[in-house]
């Protein structure tokens, strides 16, 4: 495992966050704390700069090559990632209505808020969802997971091309998600820009357990107009026990 700060640190996060106002170190940590607790306690304190970090990644840049090349990695963590949180935050210190609310809760909530929180407030849920479900080390489905996938959609490979198409006929930016909806059921669907189907005004609405990033930022410099590959090649990088861990929280919840 080698730390993304061992490659951006100094360059990007001091280029970054280093003319923040010292006074913004003094707002509430609390909304950090959403997606995944020790992802954002692994945050660099350097860039603390509101109520919201950039999750650290939870392996090396080039660690997921076989489907994303460490360049795409780093823009898209350090420049695309990073400018969402820098964006919220700036809502947050504007907004009082942020402060003290988990990202979970901003999301849930989106229709009160404006679109810089919405974009941005799900460009950080979406990445920061993104970079924890994915993986080098191969895993599988949990045998609950493979039920459920069978069972909705046939077999696993039925879900893959439900997904990629999804994906594909998502027009413009967007992400592809694989959900579980308030009735336990999987179910494929997309949402456009940032917005996921957390969000209160979603048209499918769900628990996430998988999703991809359908932007051109996430895959155009290795696959350039060609999504449909991209997506393809992504399932080599899926991280089942995590997406089988969501799962089976998503039912308990
Ligand atoms: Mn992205």
């Amino acid at each position: 495992m080698r730390p993304l700060s061992a490659k951006l640190s100094k360059r990007h996060f001091l280029g970054w966050l280093g003319a923040v106002p010292v006074g913004m170190a003094a707002l509430k940590v609390v909304g950090g704390q959403g997606i995944s607790a020790a992802m954002a306690a692994e945050a660099p304190k350097a860039g603390t700069t509101g109520p919201f970090t950039l999750p650290k990644f939870p392996y090396a840049l080039d660690a997921l090559n076989g489907a994303i090349d460490a360049r795409t990695m780093e823009i898209h963590h350090g420049k695309h990632h990073q400018a969402y949180v820098d964006n919220l935050n700036k809502e947050a210190a504007k907004d009082s209505a942020l402060q003290g609310k988990t990202l979970e809760e901003i999301v849930g909530s989106i229709s009160k808020y404006s679109t810089a929180v919405r974009n941005n407030g799900g460009g950080h849920w979406n990445h920061s969802f993104f970079w924890d479900i994915m993986s080098p080390k191969a895993s599988e489905p949990s045998p609950e997971l493979m039920a459920a996938i069978n069972q909705s959609f046939g077999s696993l490979d039925g879900m893959k091309a439900k997904f990629e198409e999804a994906g594909t006929k998502q027009f413009g930016s967007g992400w592809a998600w694989l959900i579980v909806t308030k009735g336990g059921k999987l179910e494929i669907t997309s949402t456009p820009n940032q917005d996921n189907p957390l969000m209160d005004d979603a048209k499918v609405k769900g628990k996430p357990i998988l999703g991809n990033d359908v932007w051109e930022h996430a895959y155009y410099l290795r696959y350039q107009n060609k999504r449909g590959d991209y997506l393809k090649a992504w399932w080599k990088v899926v991280n089942w026990a995590k997406v089988s861990e969501h799962y089976a929280n998503a039912l308990k919840a």
